[in-house]
């Protein structure tokens, strides 16, 4: 085995003091605001820090300036990054947001909490849509909110996104766990007032949007949670996902177009043909309006962070940032984020903010890190103890963990939801897609497969090896892959434990996800037409 360091500690040098820019502001709103350290009432806060998870849904780690992209498109992250430590090479366990997202909050491999599209198989066999069903969770007291509930933490859930829910399992041992795409909830978002300047103009765009109006509620949430308990807090920002659909002022800032949101926007259900195989819109038309999207993601960072900062709670938290999965933006003619597990839906965005700016400016390189250990790295920084498992583990302490051998990334198909896509496009191959994709990754390799058989190995950049023909070693890759694959497949065979259940009532969530790009049905239904869901 080579030798592995497990991280390279380097500064950020000039950039860093740009980008602590805003953070600095920050902190200045944390002095002026700051009633929290007055009191002293909040117990040992070094063993019990308030924290942060933050879910930028649909985030493709390449697209990030911090992690190397030609356009500003994070500069709040990019800060955060800076106070902090970045996992340059995180990958997700599944290309798609329930699965990612259980995973986060169970420990477990798609395979073992079951929250795939495999759970609603037999569902799917019905005419109803595949979106009517919820999942129940095994081990409703392995969920992230009922142990951090156990350990004494108040646990707050801000989603907009109907997958990551109460139907799903989320919410248990949440505190609140506000569903943001519902009517009531947009009607208790107060309006905003009445702008005469160009500034309140941008502050007003920012809270009509479902992010503005997570932010808005966790001011709230700030306000009335009790002093000397700890929280934990939960937000996903769904901004990037389809449709892409910036606020005005941010449309032209990467060169997107008007006339490409309109068009998305009058051909609902877009985002299922363009799945199909059927490119309606061109990566050029596509790119600059998802990165205009994920700038606006990142400006919900920003604004949260300066909510937590004027609350006086941001400096002593943990921050941990990801994403579910990242997005294919027409790479092999390939959109969205499903069929498939290729790298662009694999590679996350990973960064830990910890208590005091500890570590700050850390950028680990290790290859086999992955969104899945945020689960133990939010309850070991919890004070609970052996959180780490076989396949979560705790990033805080990784120094001190033998390394990981290797990772799994694995996608399920749905034979409803493939026939849906072959009702819509006819040259859509549904034999093709039906069996499982997995990709494996070693400190050197990564490996596609297809059910159990290498369709690509590639080297890790700057892991090959000398002294063996590349062509050689790339087989012994596959081969071993392949291996590893079979082991992991047979010590999981019935692992499979949460149920799909039927949650058709929800017709508020149906709608959302059929809005999202999900649907499923035998009878190849046309989603129903409405407006775009993310910004309201
Ligand atoms: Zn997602």
């Amino acid at each position: 085995m080579s030798c592995r360091a497990n991280e390279h500690e380097r500064g950020w040098r000039g950039r860093s003091r740009v980008l602590a820019l805003s953070i600095l502001l920050a902190a200045g709103c944390e002095r002026a605001g700051g009633s929290a350290g007055k009191s002293g009432a909040r117990p040992a806060p070094e063993h019990r820090p308030n924290i942060v998870l933050i879910v930028i849904d649909t985030a493709r780690a390449d697209h990030f300036s911090c992690y190397g992209y030609g356009a500003r498109t994070t500069p709040n992250v990019d800060a955060l990054a800076a106070h902090g430590i970045l996992f340059r090479n995180a990958r997700s366990v599944a290309p798609w947001t329930l699965p990612s997202h259980m995973s986060m909050f169970t420990g477990l491999p798609p395979r073992d909490h079951g929250a795939t599209w495999a759970a609603f198989s037999e569902p799917g066999k019905t005419s109803r849509k595949l979106v009517e069903f919820g999942f129940a969770p095994a081990e409703p007291e392995r969920m992230l909110g009922a142990r951090l509930r156990a350990a004494g933490y108040r646990a707050y859930g801000f989603s907009p996104n109907p997958w990551v829910s109460r139907n799903h399992g989320f919410a248990e041992g949440f505190e609140g766990f506000t569903e943001l795409w519902r009517k009531e909830e947009q009607s208790s978002t107060p309006s905003p007032k009445r702008a005469t300047t160009p500034e309140e103009q941008l502050r007003n765009e920012f809270q009509r949007t479902r992010s503005g109006a997570a932010v808005t509620a966790v001011e709230r949430m700030l306000a009335e949670h009790p002093r000397g308990e700890p929280f934990f807090l939960f937000v996903n920002f769904l901004d990037s996902h389809f449709p892409y659909d910036p606020p005005h002022s941010l449309r032209d800032r990467f060169g997107g177009k008007t006339e490409t949101v309109t068009a998305i926007r009058e051909n609902p259900g877009c985002e299922f043909r363009m799945i199909a195989g059927l490119p309606l819109f061109s990566p050029e038309e596509l790119v600059p309006l998802y990165d205009a999207d994920l700038f606006a993601a990142d400006r919900a960072v920003g604004e949260l962070m300066r909510r937590l900062a004027s609350a006086g709670v941001l400096e002593d938290a943990l921050v941990v940032l990801t994403s579910d999965h990242g997005e294919l933006l027409g790479e092999n003619g390939r959109y969205s984020h499903q069929l498939y597990v290729d790298e662009p839906l694999m590679h996350v965005p990973l960064i830990l903010k910890l208590p005091g700016g500890e570590r700050a400016g850390t950028i680990v390189d290790d290859p086999l890190v992955t969104n899945l250990d945020v689960y133990a790295t939010v309850l070991a920084a919890a004070g609970v103890e052996g959180a780490s498992g076989a396949f979560s583990r705790d990033l805080i302490a990784a120094a001190r963990q033998p390394p990981r051998e290797l990772l799994i990334g694995e996608y399920a198909p749905s034979r409803a939801y493939l026939d849906y896509l072959h009702g819509l496009n006819d040259r859509f191959d549904v034999e093709d897609h039906l069996r499982e994709r997995f990709v494996v990754y070693t400190p050197e390799f990564r490996t596609e497969l297809v059910g159990p058989t290498a369709v690509a190995t590639t080297p890790l950049s700057g892991r090959m090896l000398d002294g063996m023909p590349g062509e050689a070693r790339l087989a012994a890759a596959a081969r071993a892959a392949e291996q590893a694959l079979v082991e992991y497949l047979a010590a999981r065979d019935g692992a499979r434990s949460g149920k799909a259940r039927f949650a058709g009532d929800d017709l508020e969530s149906v709608a959302e996800l059929e809005a999202l790009g999900y649907a499923g049905t035998e009878d190849h239904e046309e989603p129903a037409p409405g407006p775009p869901a993310k910004q309201r």
